[in-house]
């Protein structure tokens, strides 16, 4: 998968390191079991990429998505962030991992991913 890293991009992924098994309260979607590892979250910003991306790096903020229960917990951190101008269906689909959690970044989606999250374990993609 080509990282475009260009000033077009409308879709990304972060490298999320989990550096503990935790359970997290996803808001409403409920609580679950992380696994220690890395995951992989594909998402879109169409305009404002760089303060998206720098807002998923950010611990505190508000919790207005799932990735952001993942992403402002003390044991996790972004530790890669990938630009590209594919449709982010697309490249979720085209990224290896399991799913954890069914439902998890997918409230928009209207493309079949079962989730926007998706799990690596100890190996640094
Ligand atoms: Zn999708």
């Amino acid at each position: 998968m080509p990282d475009e890293n260009s000033d077009n991009a409308t879709s990304y992924q972060l490298v999320i390191l989990l550096r503990q098994d935790c359970q997290i309260q996803v808001g409403a979607l409920g609580r679950f079991d992380f696994e220690a590892g890395y995951y992989i979250y594909s998402g879109s910003a169409k305009r404002n990429m760089t303060a998206r991306l720098a807002r998923h790096c950010r611990k505190d903020k508000p919790l207005r998505w799932h990735i952001d229960y993942l992403t402002s917990h003390s044991a996790a951190e972004v530790v890669d962030v990938h630009r590209f101008n594919i449709e982010e269906c697309q490249l979720n689909q085209a990224c290896p991992g399991i799913i954890p959690i069914p439902g998890f970044g997918a409230s928009d989606c209207r493309s079949g991913c079962i989730a926007h999250l998706k799990y690596l374990g100890s190996k640094r993609p």
